[in-house]
C-alpha cells in the first residue's frame, strides 16, 4: 500500500480507537474509509448465540449524503452464504436485472467476521450501479472486519463489565441491608419489650395516663415492625413477579388525596398542595398505587422534614403525569442513578431509619402499570418525583 493510504488508515484507526462508544466508532470508521472505497449501505449481522438466526447489530446508509440507519433486509442473504462457508464472498448483479435501474445493479461484497476462531457473524457492503469491488478494496473490507470485531469485542466487554459492577454493587447493598435491617427490626422490639416489661412490673404502678401512653408506643412500633415485614415480603414478591395485581378503573387524584388524608391523620402538622387537571380514570390497582404515593409522601417527610408536599396532576399525550414535589435538602447528582435499586440508601449520616426498600417497591409497581418513574432533584432546593401511567394500563 502507498504511504499516503497507510497514513489515512493510521489517522482513522487512531481517531476510531480512542471513541468510547461502539456505534459512533463505526460510524466513524466506515465515513472515513468510504473516501477510499465507496459503497452505499453497511451492515453487520451477528448469530444469536443461542436462536442461531442472525441478527442485524448495524447498519448505515453512507450513500449520497445518507446518514440514517439504513433497512437491513438486503444483506441477509449474503451474511448467511458467508457464515455457511466462512469466507469472503463477492456477488455481482443478477444477469437479468435492468441495466437501466441503477438500484437493481447491486454489488455486494461480505466478509466473515472471526471473533478469535469464533465464526460470529459477518460484514456486508453494497453498491449500487457498479463499478465491481477491486482487490484492494476487497483488502480494505477485511480490514475493516477486523477492526468491526475488535469494536463489537470492546462493546461486549464494556457491557459486560457493566453488568458485573451492578451485580457486586448489589452484592454490596445485600451485605448493608443485613446491618440495616438488623437495626430496623431491633429497634421497635426494643420499645416494644422495654415498655411491656414496665407494664408488667409488679413492684410499680402507673397511672392511666401512662400506661395508655406505654400502650400506644407500643402500637405503634408494632406498626412500624408489621410494615416493614410488609414490605419485605412485598418486596421479594416484587422481585420474583409473584406479586399479583387486581386492575380496576381508579381516579388517580381521588386516591392521591384519601392517601394524603391518612398521612395527615398521623402527622397533623404537614402540608399538602394540589395542583390536578382534570384526569381520566386509569386501569390501575388502588392498593398498590396508593402504597407509591405513601411512600413518596412517608420519604418527603422523613427527608425534608417541615416541608410542603406539591403534587400536581396532568394529562400528556395518552398518559397522566403526576409529580410529587419536596423543598427539602434534596439528593446530590452522584446517587440519582441509583435510588430505585432494590436496598439502596443514600450513604452518609444514618440519622433517618430506613431500609431502601421503598422506592424500589414504587419502580416496580409502576412497571407493572407500564408507565414510568423518574426523579430530578437539586441540592439545596428540592427533590421532584415524576410518575407516568398510561391511561389504559391493563395487560
Ligand atoms: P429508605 O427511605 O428506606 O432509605 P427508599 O428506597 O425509600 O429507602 O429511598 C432511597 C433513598 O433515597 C433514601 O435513603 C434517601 O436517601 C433518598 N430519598 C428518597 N426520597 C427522598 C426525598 N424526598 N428527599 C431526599 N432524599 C430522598
Amino acid at each position: 500500500m502507498e504511504s499516503a493510504t497507510l497514513a489515512f488508515l493510521h489517522k482513522t484507526f487512531q481517531q476510531v480507537q480512542r471513541m468510547s462508544d461502539w456505534k459512533s466508532a463505526l460510524d466513524t470508521l466506515f465515513v472515513s474509509l468510504r473516501t477510499s472505497f465507496v459503497f452505499d449501505n453497511v451492515a453487520i449481522y451477528l448469530e444469536d448465540a443461542h436462536t442461531k438466526g442472525l441478527e442485524v447489530e448495524y447498519a448505515r446508509a453512507v450513500g449520497r449524503g445518507k446518514t440514517a440507519e439504513a433497512e437491513a433486509a438486503w444483506g441477509e442473504g449474503i451474511a448467511s452464504e458467508v457464515i455457511a462457508q466462512g469466507k469472503q464472498i463477492l456477488a455481482d448483479p443478477a444477469p437479468e436485472a435492468d441495466p437501466e435501474n441503477r438500484l437493481a445493479q447491486a454489488y455486494l461484497l461480505g466478509v466473515p467476521l472471526y471473533f478469535g476462531s469464533n465464526l460470529r457473524g459477518a460484514l456486508v457492503f453494497i453498491r449500487f450501479g457498479g463499478p465491481a469491488y477491486s482487490t484492494v478494496h476487497n483488502q480494505i473490507a477485511c480490514l475493516q472486519a477486523l477492526w468491526t470485531t475488535a469494536l463489537i469485542e470492546r462493546r461486549d466487554l464494556q457491557e459486560a463489565r457493566a453488568e458485573l459492577d451492578s451485580v457486586q454493587r448489589q452484592m454490596r447493598l445485600q451485605d448493608d441491608f443485613v446491618s440495616t435491617i438488623t437495626h430496623e427490626l431491633r429497634t421497635p422490639l426494643g420499645f416494644i419489650k422495654g415498655y411491656s416489661t414496665s407494664l408488667l412490673r409488679e413492684d410499680a404502678h402507673w397511672d392511666e395516663a401512662t400506661q395508655r401512653e406505654f400502650l400506644s408506643i407500643i402500637d405503634e412500633e408494632a406498626d412500624r415492625l408489621a410494615r416493614l415485614i410488609e414490605d419485605m415480603l412485598e418486596s421479594a414478591r416484587l422481585h420474583s413477579k409473584t406479586l399479583p395485581f387486581k386492575f380496576a378503573p381508579i381516579r388517580v387524584d381521588a386516591l392521591v388525596r384519601d392517601v394524603a388524608t391518612r398521612i395527615l391523620a398521623r402527622y397533623t402538622n404537614m402540608k399538602f398542595a394540589f395542583e390536578f387537571q382534570p384526569l381520566p380514570p386509569i386501569n390501575g390497582d388502588g392498593k398498590r398505587l396508593s402504597q407509591v404515593f405513601e411512600n413518596l409522601f412517608n420519604n418527603a417527610i422523613k427527608y425534608a422534614p417541615g416541608s410542603e408536599i406539591i403534587i400536581s396532576g396532568r394529562v400528556v399525550e395518552n398518559k397522566i403525569l403526576v409529580t410529587v414535589a419536596d423543598r427539602g435538602e434534596g439528593i446530590s447528582q452522584e446517587y440519582i442513578p441509583f435510588l430505585f435499586e432494590r436496598f439502596y440508601r443514600v450513604p452518609g449520616e444514618r440519622t433517618v431509619t430506613g431500609t431502601g426498600l421503598g422506592l424500589y417497591i414504587c419502580k416496580q409497581i409502576i412497571l407493572a402499570h407500564h408507565g414510568t418513574i423518574r426523579v430530578e432533584s437539586a441540592l439545596g432546593k428540592g427533590t421532584m418525583f415524576f410518575i407516568e401511567l398510561p391511561v389504559d394500563a391493563s395487560d
